[in-house]
């Protein structure tokens, strides 16, 4: 009998029905628990605020790259080489 690292609870595993590294669910709080003990069990909350979003802020320059735009009407891009 293990107990939930997070709200205590009791959680009827049989160390021999499971595997290390396996992830099981607290019935009562429904945190992730990893198995990184078998004999005995031995729980690991899994953290769920990891929250690693690298979100780079391209929005820098704000260019409208809609070539939709009739040819004839010839901008000035002139790319000399
Ligand atoms: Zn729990």
């Amino acid at each position: 009998m293990v107990h939930c690292p997070k709200c205590a609870v009791e959680i009827d595993l049989d160390e021999d029905e499971v595997e290390e590294g396996e992830i099981v669910t607290c019935p009562e709080c429904d945190a992730e628990l990893e198995i990184v003990q078998t004999h005995p069990v031995h729980l690991n909350l899994i953290s769920e605020d990891e929250e690693e979003e690298e979100e780079a802020a391209e929005d820098e320059g704000e260019e409208d790259d809609e070539d939709d735009v009739d040819a004839d009407d010839a901008e000035e891009e002139e790319e000399t080489a």
